[in-house]
């Protein structure tokens, strides 16, 4: 029982009835009064007149709870209708029946329809659900309450999905005595789900429902991963017969651990062997769910083989080279840092490698060919080491050698062999190519106890070893710092030297062997740097050619040369072959040509008497090479080739080019005398030359019995410091006079 301020309910209605009575009275009262005023105020209509009255009041409140009724009933239908419930209530003992309105917006038929025809319901079912209708009758009538999904057909046609409850309730003798259906319109939770299941379907992902230790659903792209025919031939069975016996007791782990963690999602990477015996990545999440009112776990995997990959790929190239697949230069330090972080009183060697000539080959050949002569670079490279330590490519033609627990003279061992591996040329496309490696060595602790540290100054050591005349090695020593640094001044001071005229040249004389008498002259340049006093070639024409500044000093070297040889015939000097060094970098300039040809008119030199020394280097391109050389030779001048016998032409090749003059080089001259195979080989150029009738100098003559050898052989000219350093221009005048003498 409830109470309101202390009341009873009874008490109340007590307190509303006399309210009600009071009412009535007073208003019978006034009835009365009004009505004594008209008629003759007698007993029997009084009587009448208050039985009236009272009825009328009567009338009135009936009205009254009426339209209350009405409105609760709005209300009612207002709270069905906006839940889509309808409910279906049959007193079978009486046959009364109450539907209520929601079903109109259920069904779309009319309530009295229902009223009229008790079986309209079940003409709307549509037609393939009916079995379900059957089976529902079925126990129902056994007292059991059923729900049931079905679809109708609306009056316009429209499809939806019912949801209905039948509850039934027996008498003692299993008789039904009233049934009660409550039906909701679940179309749209249909649809929702239908759309969330051909999602979980057609998804690419697997996605499955597991629950006590059993595949309870599974989608067929699961199936695929797995290698099951379809879902049902797998669910319900337990997991360990289907998942990879790793992957489950991973996945039971997580599951253990986000225990009691609500909702907690566990992702994890495995690696799957499909069926078809291919390894892919999956990355699997799982998480708890309710699974037809079970606590069960869901899993979706996704295979993840293609990203891993592209992973792989990005931390591939982050690392490695692409050209040769060698570790880069952030690999070989992340490597180092490592090997030397573990270090404490061991030793390890740091080998920096820069190739010799191989920017030639890459300005004549092309990249393509560059790119394949750095790959056979890098096979030697690898090679030499094998597993001594590991080969990186810092870029360019520069190499990195690092070498763990080496000391000294393990590192001169593979220093070594590493130069070994280069003796032979390396070939391709028909050519042979020789590029050899100028090797700096650092050595952990002395020289560097970090990385970078180790690497400047194999860097620096390696800058010493092409000074030392490339293809050999040399381990970093303190002084050699000052060095590389020197190297970057020279490089800022070069750009200036032309302008503020701190280059020269000198000339050094071309002598007739058997008589002594001087028949040319070479122009060397030298740049006298106002700190670092006179400067070889060898020091700053590789940096110059790296520059490219070696156009604009090549030129002004050719221009100094022709102005001198004018000066000297000016003189009276006897004309003689003026011969000017030319780097393959200045041919490459596509104005060389005209260059050259501006510089004989403009200084009046006759070409008769200019002789251009280019190397053999410009074998490397013959095509451009000899159309280039066939060029200068109509202008008249003579082509030199210097160095000859060092590198890359044989003297058949040169028979298609317009070569006047073959320069042996040095290296040749230098061994001749004794019993060598060089002398040999000397011989077998000279003798090939004069029958292909070149001019042969010998360079570097600096003895009387290599005069001798070579005057014997059949070499007629020669030069070297036998007869003259390279001198100034005054000083070479004594030589052209003595010459004038001898003529
Ligand atoms: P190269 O043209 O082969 O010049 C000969 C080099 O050998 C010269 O060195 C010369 O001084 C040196 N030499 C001559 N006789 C002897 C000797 O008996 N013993 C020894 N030990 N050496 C001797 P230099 O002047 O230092 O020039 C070196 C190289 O620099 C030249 O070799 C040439 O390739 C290049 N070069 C010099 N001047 C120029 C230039 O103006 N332009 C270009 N592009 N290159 C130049
Ligand atoms: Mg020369
Ligand atoms: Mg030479």
């Amino acid at each position: 029982m409830g109470s309101f301020i202390g009341l009873s309910k009874r008490k109340w209605l007590l307190i509303y009835l006399v309210f009600i009575a009071a009412e009535a009275a007073i208003e019978i009262g006034y009835s009365l009064w009004s009505f004594s005023r008209i008629v003759d105020f007698t007993f029997q209509t009084t009587v009448f007149a208050a039985a009236i009255a009272f009825l009328a009041y009567l009338q009135r409140r009936m009205d009254e709870a009426k339209e209350e009724l009405t409105q609760n009933r709005q209300k009612l239908q207002n709270i069905f209708d906006t839940l889509d419930v309808a409910i279906w209530s049959h007193e079978l003992t009486t046959d009364a029946l109450l539907i209520t309105p929601g079903i109109e917006k259920l069904y779309g038929y009319s309530s009295e329809a229902f009223y009229r025809d008790l079986t309209l319901w079940r003409k709307v079912i549509v037609p393939e659900d009916l079995p379900l209708i059957e089976d529902r009758v079925r126990r129902t009538a056994l007292g059991e309450a059923v729900t049931t999904l079905y679809r109708i057909v609306r009056p316009d046609g429209e499809v939806r999905w019912i949801q209905d409850r039948g509850i039934p309730v027996l008498d003692e003798h299993g008789r039904m005595t009233n049934f009660t259906s409550v039906l909701f319109d679940i179309t749209d939770r249909k649809e929702s789900e239908a759309r969330y299941r051909s999602l979980v379907e057609t998804s690419p992902d697997l996605v499955a429902v597991v629950s006590k230790g059993r595949l309870e659903y599974i989608n067929p792209a699961g199936c695929r991963f797995i290698g099951a025919l379809s879902p049902e031939s797998i669910s319900g069975l337990p997991v360990e017969a289907v998942l990879p016996g790793h992957v489950w007791s991973a996945l039971r782990a997580a599951a253990e651990i986000a225990t009691g963690e609500e909702g907690e999602l566990k992702r994890l990477e495995f690696r799957f062997e499909t069926p078809e015996g291919r390894a892919s990545d999956v990355e699997i999440t799982s998480m708890p769910i309710l699974f037809e009112g079970r606590l069960a776990r869901q899993i979706v995997g996704r295979d993840i083989t293609e990203r891993k990959q592209a992973e792989q790929t990005i931390q591939h190239m982050a690392f490695y080279d692409s050209l040769t697949e060698l570790p880069n230069r952030y690999m070989i330090k992340r490597h180092m840092n490592k090997a030397l972080s573990r270090k404490t009183d061991q030793t390890a060697a740091v080998l920096f490698i820069d190739l010799d000539r191989f920017k030639i080959i890459n300005d004549t050949q092309g990249h393509t060919v560059g790119d394949v002569i750095l790959l056979m670079v890098a096979k030697r490279l690898e090679n030499a080491v094998r597993d001594a330590g590991i080969v990186s490519r810092q870029g360019g033609d520069e190499f990195i050698v690092f070498l763990e627990n080496v000391g000294k003279e393990e590192a001169v061992r593979l220093s070594q062999r590493l130069l070994d591996e280069f003796l032979e040329p390396l070939e391709y496309g028909g050519q042979r190519y020789y590029v050899t490696p100028s090797i700096g060595i650092s050595l952990y602790p002395f020289d560097g106890t970090d990385e970078d540290t180790l690497i400047k100054t194999a860097d620096t050591a390696m800058y010493h070893a092409k000074a030392r005349g490339k293809n050999n090695f040399q381990f970093y020593t303190p002084e050699l710092l000052g060095v590389s640094s020197r190297k970057m001044e020279l490089e800022n001071g070069l750009r200036r030297a032309l302008e503020r005229q701190e280059l020269t040249v000198v000339y050094q004389p071309q002598v007739e062997l058997a008589t002594g008498r001087t028949v040319g002259m070479e122009a060397l340049v030298r740049w006298e740097h106002p700190e670092n006093g006179l400067l070889s070639p060898g020091e700053f024409i590789p940096l110059a050619e790296e520059t490219g500044l070696i156009v604009p000093l090549g030129k002004w070297v050719l221009e100094q040369a022709c102005l001198q040889s004018r000066e000297w015939q000016a003189a009276g000097f006897k004309p003689i072959p003026m011969s000017v060094n030319i780097s393959v970098r200045q041919m490459e300039d596509d104005r060389f040509v005209d260059t050259v040809t501006e510089i004989l008119e403009r200084t009046g030199l006759d070409p008769r008497h200019l002789e251009l020394e280019i190397t053999e280097s410009i074998m490397q391109n013959i095509e451009r090479s000899t159309h280039i050389l066939n060029r200068l030779k109509k202008l008249g001048l003579r082509i030199a080739i210097d160095d000859f016998g060092m590198g890359y032409s044989s003297l058949s090749n040169l028979k298609h080019l317009p070569i006047d003059t073959l320069k042996i080089d040095k290296a040749f001259i230098d061994d001749i005398d004794s019993q060598s195979e060089q002398g040999a080989m000397v011989k077998t150029i000279i003798d090939m030359g004069n029958h292909m009738r070149f001019t042969i100098i010998a360079e570097g003559i600096e003895s009387e019995s290599q005069v001798k050898f070579l005057i014997w052989n059949g070499c007629k000219i020669g030069q070297g410091y036998r007869f003259s350093r390279p001198i100034a221009a005054g000083l070479a005048e004594r030589f052209l006079a003595s010459e004038s003498a001898h003529t």
